[in-house]
């Protein structure tokens, strides 16, 4: 009897998710939460949601009151027509994983005029040249896509700490210039990459990838162990002609660039110096679906 009363009481304390569907609900909301004063953590998405996205909102969990998601697909970070069209979308069961993972208080799902209220365009943004380097050079526009839609996501929902994944390294780069640059009082957080048993990382475009080539492309991580190796003993150069050759031999993958570049500037080395971090990037087609992904190097 005790139990089915304790268990009652602690449906009834149970919050639900907020869904906040436009501006205006979530404008009320954010009002509402900083009247009483509650610390927010944000954490932007595209949806199609796995255990990556979960992963900032469990870092969220720990440093804020209050932890909100938007789901919003972009337009104008997609120099492809085709890839906006085929983004996995499906705005339902993102809601209920949400709400099952009880680590997101509020979820935020702008409708087009909520972020271009004119045009859907972007602003231009000048990152200190974070923006020319690796995605800058294959997807033009892609980065003065994602600081307009950020920053003014970044205007709407006023968090405290913002979480980024480090799997889109240059992002995380990019979103911490930008807030720098801006003087936006927001804590910008990278959270490691959340992997698959068999190393590779989770994106919502490996939804696309039969089960066979999500095998296949555990390849790129094992890739990338051996690099961080190789760096340890063997040129740059070298380096690059190992991996020209794995990838060579591999059908069904196309490689579109591996390069290894330093933390801060994100500019290609071709050698190393011992005072700088560096970290290896890889762009890998595999199927027609672009796989991305990185590492620290020792
Ligand atoms: P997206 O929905 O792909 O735009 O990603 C939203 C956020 O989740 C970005 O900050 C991504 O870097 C992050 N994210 C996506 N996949 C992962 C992953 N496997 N591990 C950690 N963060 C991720």
């Amino acid at each position: 009897m005790n139990i089915l009363i304790f268990s009652i009481f602690e449906l009834l304390l149970k919050q639900t998710m907020e869904v906040l569907k436009n501006k205006k609900t979530l404008q009320d909301f954010i009002e509402r939460q900083k009247e009483m004063g509650k610390k927010i953590g944000f954490a932007p998405t595209m949806g199609a949601l796995h255990n990556g996205h979960l992963s900032l909102y469990e870092a969220a969990r720990k440093e804020n009151d209050l932890v909100i998601s938007s789901i919003f697909v972009n337009p104008t970070q997609f120099n492809n027509a085709e890839d906006l069209e085929k983004y996995p979308r499906d705005t339902d069961r993102d809601i209920s994983l949400l709400e099952n993972s009880g680590l997101v208080d509020a979820v935020y799902l702008p409708q087009v005029e909520d972020i271009y209220p004119e045009k859907t365009e972007s602003q231009h943004y000048d990152y200190d040249g974070l923006e020319n380097e690796m995605e800058g050079k294959s997807r033009p526009g892609h980065f003065d896509g994602v600081g307009t839609v950020v920053e003014e996501l970044f205007r709407q929902v006023k968090p405290n700490n913002a979480y980024f994944g480090e799997k889109d390294f240059q992002q995380l780069a990019i979103i911490s210039k930008m807030v720098e640059k801006k003087q936006l009082p927001i804590k910008i957080i990278g959270v490691s990459i959340y992997r698959a048993e068999n190393g590779l990382a989770l994106s919502s475009r490996n939804q696309r990838l039969a089960e066979e080539r999500k095998g296949d492309a555990k390849i790129i991580f094992e890739t990338l162990i051996k690099v961080k190796e190789w760096f340890k003993n063997i040129s740059v150069s070298e380096i690059k002609e190992k991996i020209n050759e794995i990838f060579s031999n591999q059908e069904n993958m196309e490689l579109e660039y591996f390069l290894i570049a330093d933390e801060d500037t994100l500019k290609e080395i071709d050698q190393k110096e011992n005072e700088n971090s560096y970290r290896a990037f890889i762009v890998v087609n595999v199927d027609g679906v672009r796989l991305i992904d990185n590492m620290h190097l020792d």
